[in-house]
């Protein structure tokens, strides 16, 4: 079986995990690790905190629960005065179809090791759960109510948790399990491994990571083809030469207030924001080309409402925490289709609805011909009267410049074609043209594609505080054990 967002080039052999779990893992058919588990494996297994960027689909279940399994497998069972076992991992999640789900994988992918599970939420009778945990628990998967009610009826000992992972931490926030989950930190003991998922990074989620984490790995995959619901997609035909004015117009008819915009290169990001600002739309560039004070004002003024619009390249944007925007513009396709999905997961997050715009002159055709391969729909098209492309105007090519940095990814994922498809891209100040850097993409035919056998998949990595995600940086090999907690 394919793994679900896409393949990698490694082995689950690679990761460290110990025999029983790869039979398990082979047993259900599973080839390669996804980008996730390739990263969260071996960051669970040295020990240290990990909060992780991921949404259901990507398989973050496995890579979380299979280290977990390890790291128990490996560990003498605490025992009560009665001899039973103790709950030695604690997993949390926001609903109870999500904690029988990540416990039916525990089961799986524990199926070749002595270790006992269960699951517990509410709206079942207590009686069964209580015979559960009489009988000893090694891993527990619960939902937040439920589990404080064990608690308070004193049914339940957390006294010898090791490892505590919180599973989509923004969904239960969102539904308002914050109390819950301070009460449940409360009872769990202050030396343990923490792990975080969430699939967006709010302050509220970087709050908790701060009380939760100590200096966790952080990885973030993609959301996969998160062509949300949420998210309204328009492509707006339009006259090569007339982007700029049609960008000022959506945003001043519309009397947008914040919006990402998106290009394909630095130096257009850079005449683009210029142009705004000459003609009276606040507007600031953030890419990898300006200092980290730069970058760090013109978000803080974006997010505080002063700054109208913030024009960023693909790569720049990675690294930026902001989320539920209700306006981003693809001034310029990608050429690389997945950045499309990117680019608009930066609106309509978690629910909140949102719009993502695409400006689309003839040349990006092809393009968007891609785009609406990888999100298996059309995407409506609207002509805003007097911006349509001028009659007899033809599709010409796209100069490509050279890329000269690669950022994030770390060696999974698609590596390959996304390197190949950067360097086409260019991420860089547009050199001269040259003729090996020049893509015919009218009508998509002509258009140099990745090679064969490149996959998809993508595993993006980020690490340390550069990223602006409240300094959460990699451990060392070197860390081990248990982190202590705050
Ligand atoms: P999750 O994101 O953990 O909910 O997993 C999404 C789906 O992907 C589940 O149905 C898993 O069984 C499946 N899955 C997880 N890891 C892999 C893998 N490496 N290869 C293929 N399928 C996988």
């Amino acid at each position: 079986m394919p793994a679900p967002d896409g393949p990698t080039t490694m082995n689950f052999s690679d990761l460290g995990l110990a025999e029983p779990l790869l039979r398990a893992v082979r047993d259900q058919g599973y080839e390669t690790p996804t980008p996730i588990q390739a990263q969260a494996i071996p960051a669970v297994l040295r020990g240290g905190d990990l909060m992780g960027g991921a949404q259901t689909g990507t398989g973050k279940t496995a890579g979380f629960t299979l280290p977990l399994l390890q790291l128990l497998m490996g560990r003498a069972a605490p025992r009560d005065a009665r001899s039973r076992i103790m709950i030695r991992a604690l997993i949390l999640t926001p609903t109870r179809e999500l904690a029988a789900q990540v416990e039916e994988s525990v089961r799986s992918y524990g199926k070749y090791l002595p270790l006992k599970s269960m699951v517990m939420f509410g709206g079942v009778g207590m009686q069964p759960q209580l015979d559960a945990l009489r009988r000893g628990v090694d891993i527990l998967v619960a939902t937040p109510g439920r589990l404080l009610d064990h608690h308070q009826q004193g049914t339940l000992d957390l006294s010898r948790v090791e490892i505590f992972v919180l599973d989509e931490a923004d969904r239960m926030l969102d539904m308002g399990f914050i109390h819950d989950i301070k009460k449940v930190l409360a009872i769990l003991p202050p030396r343990r491994q923490n792990l975080l998922f969430s699939a967006t990074f709010s302050d509220d989620i970087k709050a908790l990571a701060d009380r939760l984490l100590e200096r966790p790995a952080l990885i973030e995959v993609a959301r996969r083809n998160a062509d949300a619901d949420t998210v309204a997609q328009t492509v707006h035909p339009v006259g090569r030469d007339k982007k700029k004015e049609l960008l000022r117009h959506l945003i001043l008819e519309g009397d947008w207030h914040q919006v990402l915009v998106f290009m394909r290169t630095k130096h257009g990001a850079n005449r683009l924001t210029e142009w705004l600002n000459e003609h009276g739309v606040t507007a600031m560039a953030i890419h990898g080309n300006k200092s980290q004070s730069a970058r760090t004002k013109a978000l803080a003024d974006f997010k505080s409402g002063e700054l109208r619009v913030l024009v960023a390249t693909d790569i720049a944007a990675r690294g930026i925490d902001i989320d539920q925007l209700p306006h981003v513009v693809n001034f310029e396709l990608p050429n690389v289709p997945e950045d499309y999905v990117h680019r608009i997961g930066r609106t309509g997050r978690a629910g909140a609805s949102g719009e993502a715009i695409s400006l689309v002159c003839l040349d990006e055709e092809g393009f968007l011909h891609d785009i609406e391969k990888l999100v298996r729909h059309p995407i409506a098209r609207r002509v805003i009267a007097g911006f349509e492309p001028a009659a007899g105007e033809r599709a010409e090519p796209i100069v490509l410049g050279r890329r000269m940095t690669l950022g994030g990814g770390g060696g999974t994922g698609r590596g390959g074609a996304r390197r190949d498809a950067r360097h086409r891209a260019g991420d860089k100040a547009a050199p001269a043209p040259r003729r090996d850097a020049v893509a015919a993409h009218a009508g998509g035919d002509a258009r140099s594609r990745p090679g064969p056998g490149t996959g998809r998949g993508d595993g993006r990595t980020q690490g340390g505080p550069a990223k602006g995600r409240g300094g959460p940086d990699r451990r060392g090999p070197g860390a081990s054990g248990p982190a202590r907690s705050r």
